[in-house]
């Protein structure tokens, strides 16, 4: 479905992403992890047209994306900071990306219950988005994302704000909720349990570039190099 090129980008001489050769098929779930500043977040805003590319090329459904603008790339983004409009209300929020598809309007409010029934916040539309938890603000984040049915859904540490053990129920329910819906999704995270729990195959950045990428399995058994094996923790 996607394909990564020696995709590069620079930041004032510096290539933050570095040559990136990435592929993820069709309903394949790709964890990407990686310490602090290795290019994880600029890597999916370039696939979701936030980000230009310095070179390389980046394919979407067999069909080169320069010059494709943000919202005619059929995938949906999910922020770090997840980016709610907080005067709004909660279904004002998840509708929105079914506004810019142009879905007429009771079609978006049955959606939208649909999708809050999904991400556990069921008859929570008329809520104040400014008066919900960091956990729920990232459920009606999550909820947005999945509104238009992005033929790639791609997550910028869509747990960060939860703690743990929300965080490692969460990931089960989504790995589920992808299964059904069969979504392609490429999310980054910090954390290798997320991740190895999420994933059908874990990428490992450092620097700009990709330093393993395989199964979790594979990935932990036999990380690439001693900077995969010390970001797992295996000297601690
Ligand atoms: P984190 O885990 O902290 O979110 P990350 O892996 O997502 O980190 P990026 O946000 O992709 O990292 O940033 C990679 C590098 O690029 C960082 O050094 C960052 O400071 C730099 N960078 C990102 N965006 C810009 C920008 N718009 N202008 C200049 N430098 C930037
Ligand atoms: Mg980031």
């Amino acid at each position: 479905l996607l394909a990564l090129d020696e995709a590069t980008v620079r930041f004032g001489g510096r290539a933050v992403l570095d040559r990136v050769d990435l592929e993820v098929a069709e309903h394949e779930i790709v964890c990407v992890l990686g310490p602090s500043g290795s290019g994880k977040s600029t890597l999916l805003r370039a696939v979701a047209g936030l980000q230009p590319l310095d070179g390389g090329r980046i394919v979407l459904g067999g069909r080169d994306q320069r010059g494709v603008p943000a919202h005619k790339r059929g995938v949906g983004l999910m922020f770090q900071d997840h980016q709610l409009f907080p005067q709004r209300d909660v279904g004002a929020n998840v509708a929105f990306g079914l506004r810019m598809h142009g879905a007429a309007r009771a079609e978006q409010s049955a959606r939208v219950g649909e999708l809050l029934e999904l991400v556990g916040l069921p008859g929570a539309a008329r809520r104040a988005v400014s008066a919900l938890s960091g956990g729920e603000q990232q459920r009606v984040a999550l909820a947005r994302a999945l509104a238009p049915r992005p033929r790639l859904l791609m997550l910028d540490e869509p747990l960060g704000q939860l703690d743990r053990s929300l965080r490692e129920r969460l990931v089960v329910e989504l790995r589920e909720l992808f299964g059904e819906l069969g979504t392609t999704v490429l999310a980054v995270t910090h954390d290798q349990g997320e991740a190895f729990a999420l994933a059908d195959r874990v990428v490992v950045m450092r620097d700009g570039r990709i330093a393993q990428s395989g199964t979790p399995l594979e990935v932990w058994q036999r990380p690439a190099d001693e900077f995969v094996a010390r970001f797992l923790g295996f000297d601690n």
